[in-house]
């Protein structure tokens, strides 16, 4: 146990401690952090110049599969072709030779027929298409959306065919599943509505130079995270080593020091225990001196001296059986009797217990003349009150009146205590139920008591299912509650 002096050094010792782990550990961390994030810049703009050289080769095997003539090549999956000669397209598979005219005619409105295209839907449709494309490009080729169609005039020759725009983008997603191969992305196909929005996650979409309509996104394929963690594995298991040695000695200091303070409560405790013992024993011995030495023969200073002595006893019985009841409570062997028990009595009769104690009217009773039921150990339950009264005589000036009141709230039913003496600072009132905790008014001002009384009260009260509350303003007085639960019936 730390003694209260090793306060200031051991403190000194962990602010050393401290800042010996938490200088080095934030400038490891910031280096950590930026090695990491510049890793991460590095890789993104890796993947970046990936994908582009990725487009950059998928565009060129798009460009040879839609305009070679191999048999595996986009002919060879053609919804139909077509050849241009004596100015006329023919479609010989349809039977149908239609004029190359410079103005294409409007396309009909409704809609695209969906199964395969006929003599109808060719001159309808396709027909007016051709047209725009020989206007407009003379050769290469141009995506139609209604049509989701691609027609594809071949360079330097008359013919032509019409590509299915799926057909298109499963072969597409073929490739680009190759090139991305090894990669932490997949890339897809995207034409207009034929393909759902990319996801969040996609980069791009990239459009192909040659190909405007076409547009390609790269997905990421997750587990990036992962990867990270695991290349990074290092870094992070160093800067979770520093945090954890910080949050460590932090939490060693946070013991250390409540150690320190309780060790001081407790030497506190010890010394206004020997003094509230001396005072009445010392006076008793005086006394007990004069009246052995048989000088005193008044009869009226021999029942004064008598008084005394039997005044100081049983102060000196009353802090004995607080001790033991607070030993009790420290060992978990106190044991508590519940009886059904009118609380408006009880407090009646440890209000006139305290009575010749604070003397005079000072006390008084008020609120409802009962019976308020509870159900509760009699004796402990009456020592409380009388703990909050004497505090409250202790605690107030000599003249002042003090309380005692008993209500019914809710649930509950509440006896409080009233004075209207020195209040308690508000910094102060969550911690006048810690044990050994003296308020500084009262050590300052050498008010008896040892601090140990409004813990056992909460103790007793929280015991029976009730909680205890405080509200004070310095200098104006203080009001204690107790709020016990109401018993059944
Ligand atoms: P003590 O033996 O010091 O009275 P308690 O546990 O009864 O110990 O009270 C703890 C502290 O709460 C006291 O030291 C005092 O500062 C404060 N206190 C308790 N009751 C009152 C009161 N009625 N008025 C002002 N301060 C009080």
């Amino acid at each position: 146990m730390l003694a209260p002096g090793d306060l200031g050094s051991s403190r000194r010792a962990l602010l050393l401690f401290a800042l010996m782990v938490l200088l080095p550990g934030a400038v490891f961390g910031i280096l950590i952090v930026r090695s990491v994030r510049s890793d991460r810049v590095q890789a993104a703009e890796g993947e970046a110049q990936r994908q582009r050289q990725i487009v950059q080769v998928f565009e060129r095997e798009l460009n040879s599969w839609l305009f070679s003539l191999q048999a595996d090549g986009a002919r060879a999956r053609a919804v139909f072709k077509f050849r241009l000669a004596e100015g006329r397209i023919h479609f010989p598979e349809f039977e149908l030779a239609l004029p190359i005219v410079a103005q294409a005619p409007r396309p009909p409105t409704d809609s695209l027929p969906s199964d395969h295209p006929t003599a109808q839907v060719i001159s309808d449709f396709y027909y007016p298409r051709i047209l725009v494309l020989l206007r407009d490009f003379k050769a290469g080729a141009q995506y139609f959306l209604r049509l989701r169609s691609l027609i594809v005039l071949l360079p330097g020759s008359s013919e032509g065919y019409a590509i299915d725009a799926p057909q298109i983008v499963a072969r597409a997603n073929e490739w680009l599943a190759e090139l991305c191969a090894g990669t932490r992305f997949t890339g897809s196909l995207w034409i207009g509505d034929l393909q759902d929005r990319p996801a969040a996650a996609a980069a791009g979409p990239f459009a192909l130079a040659g190909f405007p309509f076409f547009q390609v996104v790269f997905h990421d394929n997750g587990g990036a995270g992962a990867r990270d963690v695991t290349q990074h594995a290092f870094a992070y298991s160093m800067s979770f080593l520093v945090l954890v040695t910080i949050l460590g000695s932090f939490l060693v200091f946070r013991t250390v020091s409540q150690d320190v303070r309780l060790s001081q409560l407790r030497s506190d405790f010890v010394s206004a225990v020997s003094h509230e013992f001396r005072s009445p024993l010392s006076s008793m011995l005086v006394l007990l001196e004069r009246l052995d030495a048989a000088r005193i023969r008044d009869p009226d200073k021999l029942a004064e001296y008598h008084a005394v002595i039997r005044r100081d006893a049983q102060r000196l019985s009353a802090l004995v059986t607080r001790l033991l009841d607070f030993a009790q409570i420290e060992n978990g062997k106190e044991r508590y009797a519940l009886d059904r028990v009118d609380l408006v009595a009880l407090a009646r009769e440890a209000l006139e217990a305290c009575r010749h104690r604070a003397g005079g009217d000072r006390l008084q009773f008020s609120g409802e003349a009962g019976p308020l039921w509870i159900l509760a150990d009699r004796t402990a339950l009456q020592d409380c009150i009388e703990n909050l009264v004497e505090n409250a005589v202790k605690y107030s000036a000599a003249d002042q009146p003090i309380v005692v009141a008993c209500t019914s709230v809710g649930g509950s039913q509440v006896v409080e205590v009233r004075d209207h003496g020195i209040g308690i600072p508000r910094a102060e009132q969550a911690r006048i139920f810690e044990k050994f905790y003296r308020g500084l008014r009262a050590t300052e001002t050498n008010v008896q008591g040892v601090g140990i009384g409004l813990a056992i009260v909460k103790h007793v009260i929280e015991c029976h299912g009730g909680s205890v509350s405080v509200a004070s303003e310095p200098g104006s007085g203080s009001r204690f509650r107790l709020h016990l639960p109401k018993a059944e019936g």
